[in-house]
């Protein structure tokens, strides 16, 4: 991934539902692709495959030679899809574990400093790590050649050198795991493998098959076309797929940027700063409709299971109510950045047992509206901007007085302090501890990982 990019997840949803005949012949593509990743897994996620798969070329070769597309009769631009992806977790797998070895290495002290830094040269350096695992003599790059020999020199002899490669090989026994997966709910495809379009008057995307030359047309809710890798899930329980889309986004910075914005989340008011400014006025009201027309037609619904035109167009509707609902969310939320102009933005997470203390009204309408979607918006619209974006420890925000320090109460929306006599709005109050938390915790997680 470049250093100054970001990706978010686009989705397309099916318009019409899908055809049992071609939910069967998706099934079957990402049976037969969950087969080829396996078989990509059992050949080269072991120890053996650490001298094939970087970068890769010879796992492809072998594959390609395997007879296995063949078996399974799979388009190649599945086949590959397949190979890369499984290659992909297996190159991920063997980072984790380096870096657990690398972990337990650091912990513990039977090691002398000198071995901990042949240990970690071993596995850092390209050519020793896999050789040693494989019983091969290292192979040291040359420009390492002087290290290494400094590292020998301070070890002296190679007895200690074959204890520690087999403690290598041990600990490396126990933290790899086997890969496998018994999912077959989706695939990835290239832009082979698909070409958006129109059928008759429907606008949709064709997909390759396992029949040679025959597409399959799979209408969308919208008009949008992409050129990259996608990725296709199942839902047969729907009838229905979801196309997920990686979107490449530009990070942009801003240097007039300098403030730090403590944030208090709402279910009436949406986003309540520290300095007392509120963005997502109408963040409840709206979301209030959207309850309201929920439970209004689940009564319905209750009443006349069989109407199914009316569930269609209740459906419909509510993804109308839905978007709209998005749509304000980004938009306040955009609103608050060029006002605010944060460097940093602090809130708090949310308590574990979050349930407590909310009416049952709010309640409902928190299920019908995902709570974290609000925060899951301004992590990524930070992220877009360079903000930082800091959680704080959430647990008794609410009641904590932001001047002194000591935990007062609130009365509907006003906290007073008994003890230095501070009076504040509450949401205003919680967002002044966010930030001083924050400061306190140094909390933060990278802008670009
Ligand atoms: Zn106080």
């Amino acid at each position: 991934m470049p250093q100054n990019k970001i990706y978010k997840t686009v989705r397309q949803y099916n318009k019409k539902p899908l055809q049992t005949e071609d939910m069967c012949k998706l099934q079957e593509i990402a049976r037969d692709y969950a087969y080829v990743k396996n078989c990509t897994y059992q050949r080269y996620s072991g120890v053996g495959g650490l001298l094939k798969i970087y970068p890769g070329y010879t796992v492809q070769n072998e594959m390609t030679k395997s007879g296995i597309r063949e078996q399974v009769k799979l388009p190649s631009v599945y086949f590959y899809c397949a190979v890369f992806e499984a290659l992909g977790d297996i190159k991920t797998q063997w980072t984790n574990t380096k870096s657990s070895v690398l972990s337990a290495i650091h912990k513990n002290n039977g090691f002398t400093p000198e071995e901990k830094h042949y240990l970690r040269f071993v596995i850092k350096t390209s050519g020793c790590f896999d050789h040693v695992l494989n019983g091969k003599k290292i192979a040291i790059p040359e420009k390492m050649e002087e290290t290494y020999d400094h590292i020998m020199a301070a070890l002296g002899g190679s007895s200690s050198i074959e204890k520690l490669n087999k403690y290598l090989c041990r600990q490396v026994r126990k933290k790899l795991q086997r890969l496998q997966t018994d999912k077959a709910d989706g695939f990835s495809l290239t832009e082979r493998a698909y070409r958006y379009g129109t059928c008759g008057k429907e606008q949709g995307i064709f997909l390759s098959t396992k029949e040679s030359r025959k597409r399959m047309f799979i209408s969308l809710t919208d008009n949008n076309a992409y050129d990259r890798q996608l990725y296709i899930r199942l839902k047969p329980e729907k009838c229905g797929i979801e196309i997920a889309v990686p979107i490449e986004q530009k990070i942009r910075s801003h240097k007039d940027y300098t403030n730090e914005t403590g944030v208090s989340l709402g279910m009436w008011h949406m986003i309540t700063t520290d300095t007392g400014n509120i963005y997502g006025e109408c963040f409840g009201q709206i979301q209030q409709e959207l309850v309201e027309y929920v439970k209004a037609s689940d009564q319905t619904y209750r009443k006349e299971k069989k109407n199914n035109a009316g569930r269609k167009k209740y459906k419909a509707h509510k993804a109308k109510l839905d978007a709209r609902l998005e749509t304000y969310v980004n938009q306040e939320i955009n609103r608050m950045i060029a006002e605010e102009k944060p460097e940093a933005v602090y809130l708090p997470k949310f308590p574990r047992n979050n349930t407590k203390g909310y009416d049952k009204k709010v309640n409902y309408s928190v299920n019908v509206w995902k709570k974290g979607f609000v925060k899951d918006r301004i992590k990524q619209k930070c992220l877009e901007n360079s903000i930082k974006y800091i959680e704080v420890t959430g647990k008794a925000i609410s009641t904590e007085c932001s001047r002194c320090g000591t935990q007062g109460k609130y009365q509907k929306d006003i906290f007073i302090c008994k003890s230095c006599g501070y009076e504040d709005d509450k949401k205003t109050n919680a967002a002044k501890n966010a930030i001083n938390r924050g400061r306190l915790e140094q909390q933060y997680t990278p802008v670009v990982h």
